[in-house]
């Protein structure tokens, strides 16, 4: 067993054990997740895939969706239209806040908000809903390496519940932000969110974004090199919402979180990992997985800014 593979099992043993969090119960499909479920992953960009835990387990994938649309709409686009539409600026404020939309410019700050998500997913190109329901399927595939599919229950239950996100997309309306069609865009922003997706998939989309893009197990090309580190900074900085700052301090890499339990990271170069544990803290982060990655930064010098190079196990 290599070292990687024994470190993770011993911080699926140490960090298993906490009970803090809650899982997320305001979209109420996602309440019946088991409070247990822990898995972990690791991809590196040379194809390697280490697991523990609840790694094969599905779940819907939630705002990690956030990025990988975003990345579509940068394909669709180009960075300086969508710029005008949707800002880079980190917000302090929750993921789910709706109180700067109406400052300002009535730009959404960052497409990792849910604001700056649906204006984000609004602007996907198709030939119609079905269209540009495929379009951002085939994308998740190429990432993943798999068809996926959605989980109806749990987008049943966000559009039935997602009055919050329902008020952002009729508020941006109001500004002129986005289109007039607001629920074909709330509805596949839903459906975007209810992607299913697994934990050992997480870790192989954030390995495609070490890669420049292309899955490293598939070798297929998942999004424009030009745009991956478009999706990093974002991430850098405004992906794990209200707590960004103190995880780029204490470890130093672009990730992404959702309520339901995921977190993925990218170690540019060298690999993707994810964690997943459904119960989350008040900012809407997995707790179990917060303190996995701390702990992975410093055993491995993962922070972008450690200039050490000491025990970097992904440089083998
Ligand atoms: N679908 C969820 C929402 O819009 C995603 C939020 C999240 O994962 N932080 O509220």
């Amino acid at each position: 067993m290599t070292q990687l593979q024994i470190f993770l099992e011993k911080l699926h043993h140490t960090y298993g054990i906490t009970d803090a969090g809650q899982v997320a119960d305001y979209i109420p499909e996602l309440s019946k997740a088991n409070p247990d479920w822990f898995g972990i992953s690791v991809v590196t960009t040379d194809g390697q895939v280490f697991n523990i835990g609840d790694t094969a387990k599905n779940f819907t994938i939630q705002s990690i969706s956030k990025v990988f649309a975003y990345g579509l709409a940068l394909e669709d686009h180009g960075r300086e239209v969508l710029f005008e539409k949707v800002g880079v600026e980190p917000t302090g404020d929750p993921f789910n806040s709706i109180i700067r939309l109406d400052e300002g410019s009535h730009r959404p700050y960052n497409p990792m908000i849910n604001a700056g998500a649906i204006a984000t997913t609004s602007l996907l190109k198709g030939d119609g809903p079905t269209d540009k329901l495929n379009r951002l399927l085939k994308m998740f595939e190429h990432y993943t390496g798999h068809e996926v599919f959605i989980d109806m229950p749990t987008f049943i239950s966000e559009r039935a519940t997602g009055h919050r996100n329902r008020a952002m997309a009729h508020l941006m309306l109001n500004f002129g932000m986005i289109d007039k069609d607001i629920d074909a865009a709330l509805d596949l922003y839903f459906q975007q969110c209810a992607v299913m997706v697994n934990c050992c998939d997480l870790a192989t989309m954030a390995a495609t974004l070490a890669n420049h893009g292309t899955n490293p197990i598939t070798q297929v090309r998942a999004v424009s090199e030009d745009y991956v580190r478009d999706l990093l900074s974002v991430m850098y900085t405004c992906g794990m919402y209200n707590r960004a700052g103190e995880w780029a301090y204490r470890v130093g890499i672009p990730a992404k979180s959702g309520v339901s339990g995921g977190i993925l990271a990218v170690v540019p170069g060298k690999a993707g990992i994810a964690t997943f544990s459904p119960p989350i803290d008040d900012n809407g982060n997995s707790v179990r997985g917060l303190r996995v990655f701390e702990a992975l930064s410093k055993q491995y010098n993962l922070h972008m800014f450690d200039l050490s190079m000491g025990r970097c196990i992904f440089c083998i």
